[in-house]
C-alpha cells in the first residue's frame, strides 16, 4: 500500500482572483436590458461568456430579465444538444476517510457513521445490482483514505469493468475521489476511466479553510490544482464542481468560471462537466448551521444553472436526482446533460437489503425514485433518457464538446445512439408501464427526424436491437 500521495505545493498560486470577482458583481449591479440580450446572444452565438459577462447576468435579477435569461438557456439547449438526457449512477466504494469536512457524513471524526469498504465480492455484488437495474455507466466514489490509493483505485475500476451479469456490463467508469499526483493520475488513467471529478467545494478562501478543519483536504490549493495535475498526466475529461450552501452562489458560479478559463488557457481544454450539488443533511452533521447564511433558494439554483448553461455553453451539466421532480425537470429544460437515477448512497446498498444503510451514507436521498419511475417521468416530460458511452469506447473524449463544437454531431451520433441504448434498455430492463411511455417517446423522436440515410440507418439498428444485438454505436 503506497497511501496517499505527498503533498506539495511550493510555487502554486491561486488562480481565483477574489478581488476581481467581487468587483464584477459590484460593476455590473443594475444592468441594462439591451446588455443583458446582447450577453444572451453571444452565448447563443456559441460563445463561452466572460466574467464581466457572467455578473451581468448573475446582476439580471428582474422577473422578466430571469425569464429572458432561462429562456436563453432552454434555446441554447434546443440548439444545440436535442432531448437527449444521459443516466448514470454513483457507486460508493468506502466511507473511511482522514479528512474533516464538517459538510460530509464521512469525515473523520464522525463517530455516527459506520466505517466499511467493499470487500472485493460485495463490490462484484453491488455492480451486477446496478447493471440489473440497466446502468451502463457509473461515477465510483471513494472517501480520501491510505487505504484508496491509486492503485486502488485503478484496481478496482477494473474490476467493475470485469463484471457482466446477463445483457449488463458497465461502459464507462467516472471518478470522484481525491486529488492524486501526477503518477497517481496516470496510474488511474490507465485503469480506463472516463471523466475524473474534484469538486472545490468552496472556492472562498476563508471559507474552505473553515470548513475543511482537519487532513490532507484542508489545502485549499493542492486540491484546487488537482485537475491541472491530472491534465498534466493526460487525463483530459475532467469535472469540478461546487458545492451549494457554503458561501455565495454568486461567487461560486463566478469561480467555477475562472476555473474553465484557467483551465482553457493552460491546457486548450475546459471541463468536460460541472457539477452544482447542494448541501444535503448527513448524519451526524449539523447542515443547517453551515448553511444558515448561504442556503440556496430553488429560485437562485434555477438562476445559476440556467447562467452556467450560457456562460460555458460547451460543457455537460450534471444534476442529482435529489431535486424534485418539477424542478429537475425544468433544469433539464435549460440544458443540465446528465442525472443519476435510481441512485444508493450507502457503501453497499444497491445489493444489501440493510435498514441501517443510512448509517453507512454520506448524506440522505430526499428522492428514492427507482431508474425505471425516473425513465417513465422524463419520456412523459419529452426527453429521451441515454445510456450512450459510444464517445468513450471510439476514443473520442470530451464528447460534449464535439456535440458543442461540430455542426451535425448530435444528429449524426447522439440522437441514433441515445434511441439505440435507450431501447435495448427497454427490451432489457423497463418495466410495462416504462416500456409503453419509452416506445412512444422513441417514436416522437423518430417522427421529428427528417427521411435520410442516417434515419434508415437507425430503424435498420434498432431491428437489430430487438433481435438481440446490443451495444450498437
Ligand atoms: N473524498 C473525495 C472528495 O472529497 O473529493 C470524493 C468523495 S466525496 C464523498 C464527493 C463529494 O460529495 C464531495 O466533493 C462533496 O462535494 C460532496 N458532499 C459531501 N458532503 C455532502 C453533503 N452533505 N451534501 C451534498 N454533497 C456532499
Ligand atoms: Fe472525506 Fe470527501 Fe467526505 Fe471530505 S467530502 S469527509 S474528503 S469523503
Amino acid at each position: 500500500m503506497s497511501g496517499l500521495p505527498k503533498i506539495d505545493t511550493e510555487g502554486l498560486k491561486s488562480f481565483i482572483p477574489d478581488d476581481e470577482i467581487f468587483q464584477w458583481l459590484e460593476k455590473t449591479k443594475h444592468p441594462d436590458a439591451e446588455r443583458v440580450r446582447e450577453i444572451i446572444r453571444k452565448s447563443l452565438d456559441k460563445n463561452r461568456l466572460d466574467p464581466e459577462e457572467m455578473a451581468t447576468l448573475i446582476n439580471a435579477d428582474s422577473p422578466e430579465l430571469v425569464e429572458e435569461i432561462f429562456e436563453g438557456a432552454r434555446e441554447l439547449k434546443r440548439r444545440i444538444y436535442g432531448n437527449r438526457i444521459v443516466l448514470f449512477a454513483p457507486l460508493y466504494v468506502g466511507n473511511e476517510c482522514v479528512n474533516r469536512c464538517a459538510y460530509c457524513g464521512f469525515r473523520a471524526d464522525n463517530t455516527e457513521v459506520h466505517r466499511k469498504t467493499l470487500l472485493s465480492e460485495e463490490l462484484v455484488a453491488e455492480v451486477e445490482a446496478l447493471e440489473d437495474l440497466g446502468h451502463k455507466r457509473l461515477i465510483m466514489v471513494y472517501g480520501e483514505h491510505p487505504k484508496y490509493d491509486a492503485q486502488y483505485i485503478h484496481d478496482t475500476v477494473k474490476e467493475v469493468y470485469a463484471v457482466k451479469k446477463g445483457p449488463g456490463e458497465i461502459r464507462r467508469v467516472n471518478i470522484n475521489a481525491a486529488p492524486l499526483d501526477v503518477d497517481g493520475f496516470k496510474t488511474v488513467k490507465s485503469a480506463g476511466i472516463g471523466t475524473y471529478q474534484i469538486f472545490q467545494e468552496t472556492y472562498h478562501r476563508e471559507t474552505y479553510k473553515q470548513v475543511h478543519k482537519g487532513g490532507p483536504k484542508s489545502d485549499f490549493l493542492w486540491r484546487l490544482h488537482g485537475l491541472d495535475r491530472a491534465m498534466e498526466a493526460g487525463i483530459d475529461d475532467l469535472g469540478i464542481g461546487a458545492l451549494l450552501g457554503l458561501y455565495d452562489w454568486r461567487f461560486e458560479t463566478m469561480a467555477l468560471l475562472y476555473h474553465t478559463i484557467h483551465l482553457e488557457k493552460k491546457f486548450n481544454v475546459g471541463p468536460h462537466t460541472i457539477s452544482f450539488p447542494r448541501l444535503e443533511p448527513a448524519i451526524g452533521t449539523d447542515i443547517e448551521a453551515l448553511t444558515k447564511k448561504h442556503a440556496v433558494s430553488d429560485f437562485d439554483f434555477k438562476r445559476l444553472v440556467a447562467i452556467l448553461r450560457l456562460a460555458v455553453p460547451y460543457t455537460g451539466l450534471i444534476l442529482t436526482c435529489r431535486e424534485s421532480t418539477e424542478l429537475r425537470n425544468e433544469m433539464l429544460g435549460f440544458g443540465v446533460s446528465q442525472i443519476d437515477g435510481g441512485s444508493s448512497i450507502g457503501v453497499g446498498s444497491y445489493s444489501q437489503k440493510d435498514p441501517e444503510a443510512f448509517k453507512k451514507s454520506q448524506f440522505l436521498l430526499g428522492d428514492n425514485r427507482s431508474l425505471d419511475e425516473i425513465i417513465r417521468e422524463l419520456c412523459e416530460a419529452g426527453f429521451v433518457p441515454s445510456f450512450c458511452t459510444g464517445c468513450y469506447r471510439k476514443g473520442r473524449t470530451g464528447e460534449h464538446f464535439m456535440e458543442f463544437a461540430i455542426p451535425g454531431f448530435v444528429k449524426r451520433f447522439c440522437t441514433p445512439n441515445a434511441v439505440l441504448t435507450f431501447l435495448e434498455y427497454l427490451n432489457d430492463y423497463a418495466s410495462g408501464e416504462t416500456l409503453a411511455a419509452g416506445l412512444k417517446q422513441i417514436d416522437r423522436e423518430l417522427e421529428a427526424m427528417p427521411e435520410s440515410k442516417a434515419k434508415d440507418e437507425l430503424l435498420n439498428r434498432m431491428q437489430q436491437v430487438r433481435e438481440g444485438a446490443r451495444d450498437l454505436y
